[in-house]
């Protein structure tokens, strides 16, 4: 087991590693920007460093400096979280030559599943529905065929995306050629691969995900669901789990697959794959290959801690959960509190004048956040997640309209007005939503 963790993250994730590591009877290093000195996970940590100047890309972004500090600091494992270099192929591959276990997945997964064109292409082979969809773009003749096949609108797509950039909604066949030229800027831009490839467009669809978790022996388990429809501009604000559409057989049938094809590429650690989920029919879209964001939700039904599963597996730990195991039990909703106007969406840091957080049977929050903790501008505004568990849907809907109105984060402005107007609307509580819901509402 290790003795040593490295968090290469801030914020919330950085938290919730560090209280697994501690369950863990691991150590812990917090990395941290000049502008994060004071925040709560370099409280925490038994040792802190800091790497860098208040950017992203001179701190965070920086692995140079965070192979120095995990070096210095003698670290056994550096664990990346979400986001920053959690999906950096290159970091892992630095962090493993320096003998130090990366933990997620091999290099070589990172890559492979990074490109969503290759990840398409491996599920396909595996059985699994993907989107149907046309990689070679430069064959007007492959192209119109393509597009009298699926049918207008279809949407461009940046191989190497994320976070909902690179994507273009394509109504007409005139407006086709703008957009993949604009799709191929912002993704050159964004993630230094101009690659785009294009899909079919689901009109009303579901985002739905299933969660994976393996270890370096071949064993996968699939730990359900979660139901990801509501977003605002392709990033996700409310999950929850079971989505409240799926069937038993289909959940069943779909985590069959899922497993089977990442049992196919010796996947180890966590993973998620996610599907559009339209009329009863499951279509790939991606695979994430670390900690979600909203991983909570599925701690919350499953009972087990994913991030423990996580530390364990890379450390060469047999799993020890069956598939058989694991019984889905009761429902979760997760809301992403955002620190900015819930109605112009702008971001908010400054201080926190005020903060009391909600409590209880059933009530959960992942935050960094504390009374006079000034939230820095450099980085995302999610500032917390808000998670409610309780035996069905509707009693854990009343518990979390009971905890967003006990939140109270005084001194920026939040997201927990539009989430009170979202969790008390008639879709929400039909449970009938789709991606689109949110531009509908607003
Ligand atoms: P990213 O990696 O940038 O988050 P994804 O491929 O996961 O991109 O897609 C993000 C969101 O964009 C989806 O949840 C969905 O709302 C929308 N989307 C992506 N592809 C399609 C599609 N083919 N049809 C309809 N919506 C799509």
């Amino acid at each position: 087991m290790f003795k040593k963790i490295l968090i290469a993250n801030r914020g919330e994730i950085a938290l919730r590693v560090l209280r697994a590591c501690r369950e863990l009877d691991i150590k812990t290093v917090a990395i941290h920007s000049e502008a994060d000195e004071t925040a709560m996970h370099v409280r925490m940590a038994d040792e802190s460093i800091c790497v860098g100047p208040s950017s992203a890309q001179s701190s965070y972004l920086n692995i140079p400096a965070i192979i120095t500090a995990a070096t210095i600091t003698d670290v056994d494992a550096i664990h990346p979280g979400y986001g920053f270099l959690s999906e950096n192929k290159r970091f892992a591959e630095i962090t493993e030559e320096h003998k130090i276990k990366f933990i997620g997945p091999k290099s070589e997964h990172i890559k492979m599943m990074g490109n969503k064109i290759d990840a398409k292409k491996i599920m396909h082979t595996n059985n699994v529905p993907t989107v149907p969809g046309l990689n070679h773009l430069d064959n007007d003749d492959k192209v119109n065929d393509f597009i009298n096949k699926v049918g207008l609108p279809i949407i461009v797509k940046a191989a190497s995306g994320g976070g909902g950039k690179g994507m273009r909604i394509v109504n007409k066949k005139s407006e086709l050629k703008k957009s993949i030229e604009a799709a191929k800027v912002e993704a050159k831009k964004s993630f230094n691969d101009d690659v785009v490839y294009l899909e079919k467009f689901l009109t009303n669809p579901k985002h739905i995900e299933i969660q994976i978790l393996a270890d370096s022996y071949g064993n996968v388990v699939t730990l359900g669901e979660r139901d990801c429809s509501i977003q605002r501009k392709h990033q996700k604000l409310i999950e929850e789990s079971p989505s409240t559409i799926l069937l038993d057989e289909e959940r069943e049938k779909i985590s069959n697959l899922c497993r089977k094809a990442v049992n196919s590429i010796n996947y180890e650690g966590v993973g998620t794959l996610e599907f559009l989920f339209e009329e009863n029919k499951f279509y790939f879209m991606e695979m994430n290959t670390r900690l979600q964001v909203e991983h909570p939700v599925t701690e919350m039904v499953t009972g087990i801690d994913l991030v423990k599963q996580q530390i364990l597996s890379a450390s060469g730990e047999k799993l020890k959960i069956k598939q058989e195991d694991i019984k889905i039990k009761g429902h979760a909703i997760e809301c992403r509190i955002n620190a900015e106007h819930p109605t112009s969406f702008i971001p908010s840091p400054g201080k926190i004048t005020q903060y009391h957080q909600p409590g209880g049977l059933g009530v959960r929050v992942d935050s960094a956040v504390y009374q006079g903790y000034v939230i820095p501008s450099h980085y995302d505004s999610m500032i917390g997640k808000l998670i409610t568990y309780a035996e069905n849907r509707k009693e854990c809907i009343e518990k979390m309209k009971r905890a967003l109105e006990e939140y109270v984060i005084m001194g920026i402005n939040t997201n927990i007005q539009l989430h009170q107007k979202l969790i008390k609307s008639n879709e929400f509580n039909e449970g009938k939503y789709d991606i689109n819901y949110m531009s509908k509402y607003i």
